[in-house]
Formats: C-alpha cells, structure tokens, sequence
C-alpha cells in the first residue's frame, strides 16, 4: 500500500505524537522486566478513539474490505471500531476453547513454550479482502500466527495494522516476509 497522508500530513504527525503521550508505561507488568504499554489513558478520551479509528480506517476508503479480523483481546476494540468504520464484517481471533463452533487453529512460540490462536472456520471465506489489527506489536509472534490462520482460510490480507509498535523488539522483521503492508500508527 502507498503511503498515505497520515504517514506523510505533518498535522497528523503533530497530532499522533499527541496520541503517543497519552500511552503510559506500567514497568514490571505483568512480569518483571517487561514494560507494559497501557493503552486506557487513550480510550478514555473521545478525540483519542475517533483519531485512532479515523487515522487507521481512512486508508481503506474505496479498499472494498470484506473483513476486519482483531486479536483477542485489546485487538477487539480497535477491530469493531475499524469495522463498523470502513463497513466491513468483523472475525474474532481468540485463545484456545474459548469459540462455540468448529474451528481452525495456528500455533506460535513463546520465550517458554508454545501458544494457540483460533478462529470460526467460516470466519473468512476464500479471496476476502482482509484487514488485520492488534493493539500492540511486540515480538510479532502473535500477529505471525494470525496471519497463518487467515491464509489456511483462503483470506487475501490487504494489511496488517497495529495501534502501536515496540519497533526495538523486531516483530516487524518477524512477521514482514515481504508478502503484506504493516502499518502502526504510533511507534516506540
Ligand atoms: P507479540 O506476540 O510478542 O507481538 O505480542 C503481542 C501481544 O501481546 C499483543 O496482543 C499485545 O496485546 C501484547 N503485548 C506484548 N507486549 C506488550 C507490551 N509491552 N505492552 C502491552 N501489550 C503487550
């Protein structure tokens, strides 16, 4: 995808530095050592999700869209947004056991061990356009197994989006493969 005017507007830059000084850093959470990026202070304030939701959906105008898929669970509250924004359907990526009806799974490494994600399998339906969205992109292993999840369903990712992106932890190079656009609005 080309690069659009919140990459390039200076007042947009203006204001999602804005946005940036509203993330508060909660050390030591939830384990020793890991800085946890705590978005509420954003989603407390109505200017604050209109922009985010405005600055990261605008680029889909005339995209044709099928489907925004979010991440449990923060994902969740920037993928209804994001949906009911650019008119698209919304499927929900979620932890093991927790969706009703037969599902397809994606499995990813942790530091210790190994994590699983889930989606319906009739979520997404072959050759729909797909936006993908979490709140934050760390390591990218996350965002790595949803993408295999949304590939095994035959979706066409149109982009891979992100409130915000701990760029010093690599997930980007992780996940990047060459094959689709990632986009975060906010980086650290
Ligand atoms: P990763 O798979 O390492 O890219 O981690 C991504 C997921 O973990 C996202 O769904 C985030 O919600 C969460 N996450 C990881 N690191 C942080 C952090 N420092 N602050 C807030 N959330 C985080």
């Amino acid at each position: 995808m080309e690069k659009t005017f919140v990459e390039t507007d200076l007042n947009v830059q203006k204001e999602i530095q804005e946005l940036r000084s509203l993330i508060r850093d909660i050390p030591d959470f939830p384990k020793p050592g890991i800085i946890f990026k705590d978005i509420t202070p954003l989603l407390h304030k109505a200017w604050a999700i209109q922009k985010i939701v405005d600055f990261i959906g605008n680029r889909y105008i005339g995209a044709g869209i099928d489907i925004v898929a979010g991440i449990e669970s923060r994902g969740f509250i920037l993928a209804s947004a994001l949906a009911y924004k650019i008119g698209a359907g919304l499927a929900i990526i979620r932890k093991p056991g927790k969706l009703p009806y037969k599902t397809v799974s994606a499995t990813y490494t942790l530091e210790y061990g190994e994590d699983k994600i889930e989606v319906h399998e009739d979520a997404i339906q072959k050759g729909m356009k797909v936006v993908l969205i979490d709140d934050v992109l760390a390591t990218g292993g996350t965002m790595g197994a949803a993408i295999d999840l949304v590939e095994k369903l035959g979706g066409k990712i149109v982009s891979i989006d992100f409130l915000l992106e701990l760029t010093f932890l690599g997930g980007r190079e992780k996940i990047e493969k060459g094959k689709y656009p990632i986009f975060s609005l906010i980086k650290f």
